[in-house]
């Protein structure tokens, strides 16, 4: 993989929050860090609370650790049953190739195995877990995750898929990417037609924070891949300082709609080390995720998740309109006013 053109970009010099070189040198000793050239120009070097700058440049911040924070926040290594896989859902398993990513989110959960340095998986791992996968017919999806399967060739990438093509109860592959908003030229007319598989359903879901990380150049990639037949979602992480504001969800949400993507998840920040100048309370993350509610249509709602720490899962956190009452149900309309909702087949739990 040649991944010589992603230069790390210096963090510039006037910003209030850069902290002296020493601490930054150890931030970068400790996390892999890189911005691609499409991002880096988003940055207005004035503004001290960029958001696309807090995502991608390192901060002194990282330094301080938190209580509570762990290298494996969702438990992905209790559930690696070889390497390059984790199977934690029975129908479903993550695939990761190698651990490169265009850029290097400040707040990623992987952050700890993300990196340039680390060791991809070769020919032997590769048959090794695409032979777990054939051998385990409760898994229907395969999801291509971080490091950014979009970073490898067309040609391995069509090789991988053929070879998942082949495996008959694999019905659906998955890719989580970062490359048609950090990195759009990458995605070519070739490689998108390379996703259109003959017997399996690739879908493909882009990770995006800001609506100004949806350039018209990104929007030129995200059309190419709806064009070949591609169904596209997103995933945004919820980010302090960054997106936590319904305004900007909303721009980005009818953004992403506009350009046929489906706002799929809505993360709550996980515990990784060094994030918690990113993170905010649950509260935080429903009052915000209720404020949506009231404010766009259905198509641009994604479900706000948890994924548990500990390797539990991903549950919907998002706040909770209805509430058991002695006649029924409590249920609180966008605006916030109750409404009484009888419930003849009695009380259950919200979900
Ligand atoms: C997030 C995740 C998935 C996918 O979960 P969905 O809810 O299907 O999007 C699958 N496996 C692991 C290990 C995950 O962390
Ligand atoms: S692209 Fe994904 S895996 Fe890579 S650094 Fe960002 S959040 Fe982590």
């Amino acid at each position: 993989m040649d991944l010589s053109d992603r230069k790390t970009r210096a963090v510039p010099t006037g910003r209030s929050d850069a902290g002296d070189a020493a601490a930054l040198a150890e931030v970068a000793r400790r996390y892999a860090t890189a911005i691609t050239p499409a991002m880096a120009e988003l940055i207005d070097p004035a503004d001290p609370d960029d958001p696309i700058a807090r995502q991608f440049l390192p901060d002194v911040r990282e330094l301080n650790e938190a209580p509570g924070e762990r290298s494996d926040p969702i438990g992905d290594v209790a559930h690696s049953p070889l390497p390059g896989l984790i199977h934690r859902y029975a129908d479903r398993v993550l695939l990761t190739l190698h651990h490169a990513c265009p850029v290097y989110c400040r707040f990623c959960f992987r952050r700890t195995r993300v990196g340039p340095g680390g060791a991809a998986l070769d020919a032997a791992g590769l048959e090794a877990a695409l032979a777990y996968i054939d051998g385990h017919p409760e898994i229907w999806e395969v999801i291509l995750s971080g490091g950014d399967p979009l970073l490898i060739s067309p040609r391995r990438l069509d090789r991988v898929l053929g070879r998942l093509d082949a495996i008959g109860h694999v019905g659906v592959v998955r890719l989580h990417s970062r490359v048609p908003v950090a990195d759009p030229s990458r995605v070519t007319p070739d490689l998108a037609a390379t996703l259109r598989r003959a017997d399996t359903a690739v879908w493909m879901s882009v990770h995006t924070n800001h609506p100004r990380e949806l350039t018209e150049d990104a929007a030129a990639a995200i059309a190419r891949l709806v064009d070949a037949g591609v169904p596209v979602v997103s995933q945004t992480v919820l980010l302090r300082g960054v997106n936590d504001d319904p305004a900007i969800l909303e721009a980005l949400f009818r953004r992403l709609v506009r350009l046929r993507v489906k706002p799929y998840y809505l993360h709550h920040p996980d515990a990784a080390p060094g994030t918690a100048h990113f993170r905010l309370s649950l509260a935080e993350g429903q009052a915000i995720a209720g404020a949506l509610r009231g404010r766009v249509s259905g198509l641009c709602q994604p479900t706000y998740v948890l994924d548990i720490p500990g390797g539990h899962g991903k549950v919907p956190v998002g706040p909770c309109h209805a509430r058991p009452d002695p006649n029924g149900w409590t249920i609180a309309d966008p605006k916030g006013d109750l409404h009484s909702y009888p419930d003849d087949a009695g009380p259950s739990e919200c979900d």
